[in-house]
C-alpha cells in the first residue's frame, strides 16, 4: 500500500472541493477501495472521508424515496419502504457480499464499487487495459467464466458487480451528483460505461465529482418485483446472472415491466428490448421465455463462459414467472 493522506469532509461542497485534488479518491465504507489500495490497482495521495455527510432515507410526497449516498447497504436493505415497495432493491442488497461488509459498505460506494476481474487485481502479473490503458487484456485469452457476454469489446470483458445497482436500472433510479460545475443528476443506467476502447472509465463522472444521493422514482407496480441471483456458492459470491424484475399485469397481459441483469456485461445491463416485446402481450410462461431468448440474441459468449446465455434466459423467465404467479415470492 503506498502511502496517502487523510481527510474528513465536513459537507458536500468540502468533499467536493478536497476530491478535485490530482491523486483524490473518495472513502465510504473502504470495503472495495481499501483492497484496490493494497492490491495497488489504486494509488490514492488522498483519501477524502465522506461518511460523514447526510445518511438518511426521505419519502417524499409524490411516492419518491432518496437515499443519501453515506446510507450503509444494511440499512437501504431493513428500511420498511424499501422492504413493502422496492423488495427486488432490498433482496439484491442483501443478496450482496457478507452481512460484515454490507454493514460497512455505503451506497455510494456500492455504486462505485469496481470489477472483480481477478486478472485486474494482479497488479505484478497479468495484462489489463483497466489497470494499464494499452496494457492489453489477460481474460480474453485466460480464465473467463465471471465474464460479460453482452456489450463487451476488444478491450475489457469484465463484469459489473454490484447487486444493488441492478435493482436500481430496473427502477430507474437517478443519481444525485455534486461537482466543480454544480449540482446535476443522471440515471443510473447512464452512469455506468460500457468498456469500449476505454475501460479504464467505469462511470461518466470526471474527477471530483461526488454521489451525493440516490433517487428512487414512484413506480406504481415496484411492490411486484424480486431479484434473484445464480452464484457459485450460496453466500459472498458474485453474480453469474442475476435478474431484477418489476411485473404489472392487468387480464392476463403485461401493462408494463421492468428487467435488468448484473453478471453478464460492464454495466448493469437493462433488457429493454425484452421489455418491449413484453409489453401488451400475454403474460404466459412462452412469452417470457422468447423475450429472454430475444434479449441474449445479442450475447457473445467467451471460452468458459457460454453457459451464462442459457442461464440467462432461464432465470429471466423463472422470475417473470414467479412474478406473474406469486407475486415474486419464493
Ligand atoms: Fe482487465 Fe477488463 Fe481484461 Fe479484466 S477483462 S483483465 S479488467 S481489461
Amino acid at each position: 500500500m503506498n502511502p496517502f493522506t487523510y481527510a474528513r469532509a465536513a459537507s458536500a461542497q468540502d468533499a467536493v472541493r478536497l476530491g478535485a485534488q490530482p491523486g483524490s479518491a473518495y472513502l465510504g465504507g473502504g470495503t472495495n477501495l481499501v483492497d484496490l489500495m493494497r492490491d495497488t490497482p489504486a494509488r490514492p495521495d488522498t483519501l477524502v472521508d465522506v461518511t460523514g455527510l447526510p445518511a438518511t432515507i426521505e419519502e417524499r410526497a409524490d411516492g419518491s424515496i432518496l437515499v443519501g449516498a453515506a446510507v450503509k447497504n444494511t440499512a437501504l436493505a431493513a428500511h420498511p419502504a424499501i422492504r413493502s415497495r422496492f423488495p427486488a432493491l432490498s433482496r439484491a442488497i442483501v443478496a450482496g457480499a457478507s452481512a460484515q461488509i454490507r454493514n460497512m459498505a455505503t451506497v455510494g460506494g456500492n455504486v462505485l464499487q469496481r470489477t472483480r476481474c481477478a486478472y485486474y487485481y494482479d497488479a505484478d502479473g497479468a495484462d489489463c487495459n483497466k489497470r494499464t490503458p494499452g496494457q492489453g487484456c489477460a481474460a480474453i485469452g485466460g480464465f473467463n467464466r465471471n465474464h460479460a457476454i453482452l456489450g463487451a469489446s476488444p478491450s475489457c470483458v469484465a463484469t459489473h458487480p454490484s447487486d444493488m445497482c441492478v435493482a436500481l436500472a430496473a427502477f430507474d433510479a437517478i443519481v444525485h451528483l455534486e461537482g466543480a460545475q454544480g449540482r446535476r443528476s443522471v440515471n443510473l443506467t447512464d452512469l455506468h460505461r460500457l468498456p469500449e476502447d476505454q475501460p479504464e472509465r467505469d462511470t461518466l463522472l470526471v474527477p471530483g465529482d461526488l454521489i451525493t444521493a440516490i433517487e428512487l422514482p414512484p413506480l406504481p407496480f415496484s411492490a411486484r418485483s424480486t431479484y434473484r441471483k445464480v452464484r457459485d456458492r450460496a453466500s459472498y459470491a458474485f453474480a453469474l446472472v442475476s435478474v431484477a424484475a418489476a411485473l404489472d399485469l392487468e387480464d392476463g397481459k403485461v401493462r408494463d415491466v421492468r428487467i435488468a441483469l448484473g453478471g453478464v456485461a460492464h454495466k448493469p445491463w437493462r433488457a429493454r428490448r425484452a421489455e418491449d416485446l413484453l409489453r401488451g402481450g400475454p403474460a404466459s410462461a412462452d412469452a417470457f421465455r422468447a423475450a429472454a431468448e430475444a434479449e441474449l440474441a445479442a450475447a457473445v459468449p467467451l471460452h468458459d463462459n457460454g453457459f451464462k446465455i442459457g442461464l440467462a434466459i432461464n432465470t429471466i423467465a423463472a422470475v417473470l414467472g414467479a412474478l406473474a404467479t406469486r407475486g415474486g415470492k419464493p
